[in-house]
C-alpha cells in the first residue's frame, strides 16, 4: 500500500531499485529478474486503472486446517480515517469459477473451513456470473470436504434482510459474523464517513440474533477519533455493552497521511486515546466472559488446529461460534473436527470434553 500511495517516496530509499503499486504483485518474480544493476525502475498505476482483480493462485499448501480465500479486492466508501480506497483502487471481484477452483483444491489437501475475506467483502459480486457474496457461498457450500465456511469481516449497511435470510438455510455457515462497527457513537460515525447509525447497526445484529439463534457478533472498534468528545466515547462504549460483542479489537486512531480525518482539527491526545483504549478493551474482556458463560454446558465442534505449547497434550481449536477451545488429544489431530461438551472456561479458551 505504501508503494501504491507514496510511491516516489519509496522509491527514494536507499538500496530500492524496483517500485510496484497494486495489480503488478503476478509480475513481481519477472520484474526483478529482468531488472539490471544500478537500474530503478516503478510500476504503479492510477486507483482508475486498477480495475482488474489480480488473480494470484495458491500453489502451496501448509497446515490443513483453516484457509483464507481471498474474493474481493479495493473500496469505494472513503472513510475519512483510511487510505485503503487511494491504496488498493476500486472494488473488483474474483471470477466465481476460480474461487471455486480454488476452493475444491483446498478441500482435496484437507482444509475443512474457508474463510471469505477481501477488503470490502460485502461488495463482491461477479458481473460475469451475476452472483453476489450470497450466491459465491451457496456455491462453496455445495463442496464436498468443505465442512465451515466462515466469513471475514462485513459492513453492516451492505447486509440486507433478504442476504441475511438466505444464510440462514445454509448449514455449514458459521454463525458468527465480523461486523465491523468503529464508534457506538452517531456523530462520531457521521465525521468517520460512515455510512449507518448505531440504530441501523442494531437492527442488523437483530436480524442476524433472529434468522440465526445463538450468532455470535464480534467488531472493531476505534478511540480516539478527532474530535471525540468524552460524552461520544461514552455513547460508543454503551452501544458495545448492549450489543454484547463475543470480542472487539479496539483500535487508537492514527492519523493516515493523505486521509481527510488527518486534517481534521481537535485531534485527540494520546494519554485520552491510551485511556479510552485501556477501558474498552476491559470491557471486551468482560463481554468475552459472559458469552463464554453462555456456551458452558453447550455440545459443539471443534476444529483442531495446533497442540498448545506448555500444556500437557492440549490442542486449541475453534468452535462455529468463534470460541477458542481447549481439547485433550492423544497425540497431534490438527485438521480433526471432534464433537465435545464445553465445561469450563480456562483463561483465553473454554474447555471441551469429547463426547
Ligand atoms: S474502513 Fe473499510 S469500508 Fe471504510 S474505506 Fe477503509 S476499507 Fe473501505
Amino acid at each position: 500500500c505504501f508503494a501504491q500511495v507514496s510511491a516516489e517516496e519509496a522509491a527514494k530509499i536507499e538500496g530500492v531499485s524496483l517500485v510496484l503499486g497494486n495489480n503488478m504483485k503476478h509480475r513481481i518474480v519477472e520484474l526483478v529478474e529482468n531488472l539490471h544493476n544500478d537500474e530503478k525502475r516503478q510500476y504503479v498505476f492510477e486507483r482508475n486503472k486498477l480495475s482488474e482483480y489480480e488473480e494470484l493462485p495458491v500453489e502451496t499448501y501448509e497446515g490443513h486446517t483453516r484457509a483464507f480465500l481471498k474474493v474481493q479486492d479495493g473500496c469505494d466508501q472513503f472513510c475519512s480515517y483510511c487510505i485503503i480506497p487511494y491504496a488498493r483502487g476500486p472494488v473488483r471481484s474474483r471470477d466465481i469459477g476460480d474461487v471455486i477452483k480454488e476452493a475444491k483444491s483446498l478441500a482435496e489437501h484437507g482444509f475443512r473451513e474457508v474463510v471469505l475475506t477481501g477488503i470490502h467483502l460485502t461488495s463482491y459480486f461477479d458481473e460475469k456470473n451475476g452472483k453476489g457474496l450470497a450466491g459465491l457461498i451457496e456455491e462453496i457450500h455445495g463442496i464436498e470436504g468443505i465442512r465451515r465456511i466462515r466469513l471475514g469481516s462485513l459492513e453492516p449497511m451492505f447486509l440486507a434482510t433478504g442476504f441475511i435470510e438466505e444464510l440462514k438455510n445454509l448449514p455449514k455457515l458459521c454463525p458468527h459474523f465480523h461486523l465491523s462497527l468503529q464508534s457506538g457513537c452517531g456523530e462520531t460515525l457521521r465525521r468517520m464517513n460512515r455510512k449507518y447509525t448505531p440504530d441501523e447497526y442494531r437492527n442488523i445484529v437483530k436480524l442476524l440474533r433472529e434468522n440465526i439463534p445463538g450468532a455470535t457478533i464480534t467488531t472493531d472498534v476505534m478511540v480516539g477519533f478527532p474530535g471525540e468528545t468524552d460524552k461520544e466515547f461514552e455513547e460508543s462504549y454503551a452501544f458495545c455493552r448492549d450489543i454484547g460483542f463475543l470480542w472487539m479489537h479496539v483500535f487508537k486512531y492514527s492519523p493516515r497521511k493523505g486521509t481527510p480525518a488527518s486534517r481534521f482539527r481537535d485531534q485527540v491526545d494520546n494519554k485520552t486515546k491510551e485511556e479510552r483504549s485501556r477501558k474498552m478493551i476491559e470491557l471486551a474482556l468482560q463481554m468475552k466472559q459472559e458469552n463464554f458463560e453462555r456456551f458452558i454446558g453447550k455440545e459443539t465442534d471443534v476444529l483442531l488446529e495446533k497442540p498448545i505449547d506448555g500444556s500437557d497434550g492440549d490442542m486449541e481449536g475453534l468452535t462455529p461460534h468463534y470460541i477458542p477451545v481447549a481439547v485433550k488429544t492423544s497425540g497431534d489431530k490438527s485438521g480433526e473436527i471432534v464433537n465435545v461438551r464445553l465445561t469450563a472456561i480456562e483463561g483465553e479458551y473454554m474447555r471441551g470434553e469429547p463426547i
